[in-house]
């Protein structure tokens, strides 16, 4: 049977999860006796113009230049999944969604702000400017989802399967102490489930970077985060804004 053609394009990212996959190990490694990667810039300088089978997009829509290439993409590819944070909600990016175009820029560019190059715009999912057939979620991206989910597509799989309950389900089947026991806080409760729960196990709050679950009860979660996660008001209002800046109830 024919290896099926895989590529990884970047867009406004910091690669992370590209870099994450590089350090997969054995399990990636394995996938390399069904899967021919055809293009992957941390990884391999080749490029190509030819068809993809499956096209995996990393980073957010921050700009209408990117548009034509998103586009291009999607037209040879028969499958798009977008993957990490960036790429599935506007991720860390999207934070910039809340200020002044004008102001942020002159804060990160100074007085090149208005070079054309440094053209931006709102911090988009992928899925704002193209069709995407699948999502991973997570910042980076978890190792034994993406295995999973390109498994499942070299097997021709139509539907794959993510979680919809919260990463505290995840938790409580693993036996962690829970953070607010300890002291601490944790979006736990709102974030969406799927990677295990290996934060509040290794005694770091979750900070919901797989997004929101869909109705995410927001005005609970910042009194329990007042109330006993000891959190100032502003703080517990802003804290799940991290990674879900697109997907608050006052999301733009
Ligand atoms: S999801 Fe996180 S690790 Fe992946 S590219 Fe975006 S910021 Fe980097
Ligand atoms: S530590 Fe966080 S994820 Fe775990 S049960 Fe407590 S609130 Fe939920
Ligand atoms: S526990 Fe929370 S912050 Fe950690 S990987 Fe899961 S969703 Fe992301």
């Amino acid at each position: 049977m024919a290896k099926v053609k895989v590529a990884w394009f970047d867009f406004c990212c910091c690669e992370g999860c590209q870099i994450e996959m590089t350090n997969f190990g054995e399990p990636f490694l394995k996938l390399l006796d069904h899967v021919e990667p055809v293009e992957f810039r941390e990884a391999m300088s080749e490029k190509t113009t030819e068809r993809i089978n499956v096209s995996f997009i990393e980073g957010s829509f921050s700009r209408e230049a990117d548009r034509k290439r998103l586009e291009e993409i999607r037209e040879r590819s028969d499958l798009v999944v977008a993957y990490g944070a960036c790429a599935v909600t506007g991720g860390v990016n999207a934070l910039k969604n809340r200020f002044d175009m004008d102001d942020y820029k002159e804060c990160v560019y100074g007085a090149d702000k208005d070079m054309p190059h440094l053209d931006t715009q709102e911090a988009k999912p992928v899925s704002a400017a193209i069709k995407v057939d699948y999502e991973i979620p997570g910042c980076p991206i978890s190792r034994d989802e993406f295995i999973r989910v390109v498994t499942q597509l070299v097997h021709g799989t139509t539907k794959v399967y993510t979680p919809s309950y919260p990463v505290c389900v995840e938790c409580k089947l693993r036996e962690t102490v829970c953070r607010y026991a300890d002291g601490d806080h944790c979006l736990g409760p709102i974030a969406k489930a799927g990677c295990g729960a290996p934060c509040p196990a290794d005694g770091i709050p979750c900070e919901a970077c797989r997004g929101l679950v869909d109705e995410p009860n927001e005005e609970s979660m910042v009194k329990v985060l007042q109330e006993r996660g000891g959190l100032p008001e502003r703080w517990a209002k802003e804290k799940s804004m991290m990674f879900t800046a697109n997907q608050r109830g006052d999301a733009k």
